[in-house]
């Protein structure tokens, strides 16, 4: 079958057994696995690949989805190896390294940085190699559910517009969250709301020798952090993320805004001074985090961004994606063989995808309160509770009982930490009562 042309005549559907909207990691990954299992998948993608998407680093434990997938060596061909994570620290060099090869358990010893464009095309082009009838440049428009096994998706192409019946739809659409918006099932994450700029430079400074691919972390001002990711031909992109307040602040030129910012750490400044902007405009979206009230429905299931989004900081997403996306396979399988499944099913996974997310968001929330940077900045590894820091880091969050201890011993001196400050900060602000108080007496 053609990438990009519709079979059917006009007006005669298309049919198929799973339809997967979005053509990201999340779309091609569950799109490779049910092809495999010889059920008969379309899977759609609004734009033309290869196209530019944010999202460039990756974590160990994508590595054994990669394996999983069969394409490691591709991954391994156009990736930039990445041994670590860096913050700034309280030592001679202002730095920290979380090596990978520290974490506990059996993470992969090290990750990938991807450009997306070369990343998500390699997959798309996986999915169809596997089978699944992969076209970009087709938008899905519509979806209506006639049954819980017949969904008719209207679908708007370069030939302009046709129907697709199917049995099961996965909606990978990303941040669009195509089905939740829809169903109005998307909700707004109070708790946390960010925006991003970005760029990539040439000319900025890498940590020297195995560490040149480690991504690296500094925060900036009140609440805004920056990330510094490596990629292959010295190329470095730099992004900044605030909350919507800080963005609110600015003044004219959004370039003098973001470089405002990289010069307020001043430490990042000096890896960037002497990079300049390979594209002239450094590019901007909203990461508001959202998530969705439920994750799927009688033959429908929501993966990866479609579901939710948290936050770049610990670049979980395409991780959360491509799990999900592998989880979500075996869902739509069973549900095609045995419908009375397919209930219990999408709430086991839904249930963990929000316990892998909300251990993320535990560190996400507090990024820059000033003792969990304090923790960051003095990593002490008592109860090895450093390595299970790096172990989150790879994001081996979700079954590692070894690391789930330690995440849970990090948070409870974490609490520790934050009483003791709290009564540090309450004993000042009393004795300061007390000094303008006997002021105002004299
Ligand atoms: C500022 C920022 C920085 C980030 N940094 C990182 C990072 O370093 N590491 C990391 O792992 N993650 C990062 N992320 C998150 C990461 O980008 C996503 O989590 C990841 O891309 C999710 O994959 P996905 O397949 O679910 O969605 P996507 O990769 O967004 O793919 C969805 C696809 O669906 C297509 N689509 C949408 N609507 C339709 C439609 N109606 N019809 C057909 N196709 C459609 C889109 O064009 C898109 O190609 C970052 C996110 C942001 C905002």
């Amino acid at each position: 079958m053609n990438a990009t042309s519709a079979t059917a005549p006009a007006g005669v559907a298309e049919n198929c057994d799973v339809l997967v909207i979005g053509g990201g990691p999340g779309g091609s990954t569950v799109a490779t696995l049910l092809a495999r299992r010889g059920w008969s998948v379309i899977g759609l993608e609004k734009e033309r690949h290869p196209r530019f998407h944010i999202g460039e680093s990756l974590l160990p434990m994508n590595l054994p989805i990669f394996e999983r997938l069969g394409v490691m060596d591709k991954v391994r061909a156009l990736g930039k190896y990445k041994a670590g994570a860096d913050f700034e620290a309280d030592n001679e060099r202002g730095y920290n390294t979380f090596d990978f090869c520290r974490a506990l358990g059996s993470s992969p010893p090290h990750a990938f940085e991807v450009y997306r464009q070369e990343f998500d095309q390699m997959l798309f082009e996986h999915a169809r190699e596997n089978g699944a009838d992969m076209r970009d440049g087709e938008r899905v428009t519509q979806v209506e559910h006639e049954d819980s096994r017949q969904h008719v998706a209207t679908v708007r192409g370069a030939d302009g517009e046709y129907t697709i019946r199917a049995r099961y739809v996965i909606d990978a659409s990303g941040r669009d969250a195509f089905l939740a918006g829809r169903k109005k099932l998307k909700r707004k994450n109070r708790k946390h709301q960010t925006a991003a700029l970005f760029g990539h430079f040439t000319g900025a400074e890498f940590r020297d020798g195995e560490h040149a691919g480690n991504v690296s972390l500094y925060r900036f001002g009140q609440n805004g952090w920056a990330w510094l990711i490596p990629l292959r031909n010295e190329v470095m992109s730099v992004g900044v993320v605030a909350g919507p307040d800080h963005f609110k602040q600015r003044r004219g030129d959004t370039n003098a805004f973001f470089f405002d910012m990289l010069k307020s750490n001043a430490a990042m400044w000096k890896r960037l001074e002497n990079a300049s902007l390979i594209d002239e405009r450094v590019q901007a979206t909203g990461n508001y985090s959202y998530d969705a009230r439920r994750i799927g429905g009688p033959g429908w299931l929501l993966v990866g961004d479609a579901f939710g989004f948290l936050d770049p900081v610990f670049s979980s997403g395409v991780l959360l994606a491509m799990s999900g996306a592998e989880h979500a396979a075996d869902v739509v399988d069973t549900a095609l063989r045995q419908p009375r499944r397919e209930a219990a099913m999408q709430r086991r996974l839904e249930k963990r995808l929000r316990t892998g997310m909300k251990r993320f968001s535990f560190f996400i929330y507090r990024f820059n309160n000033p003792v969990m940077a304090r923790l960051f900045r003095n990593p002490r590894n008592v109860c090895r509770i450093e390595q299970g820091i790096i172990s989150m880091l790879a994001g081996d969050v979700f079954d590692n009982r070894d690391v789930l201890r330690r995440l849970t011993m990090f948070r409870t001196i974490y609490g520790i930490n934050s009483l003791l400050d709290f009564r540090t900060w309450f004993g000042e602000w009393r004795e300061r009562r007390r000094q303008a108080r006997a002021a105002y007496v004299d």
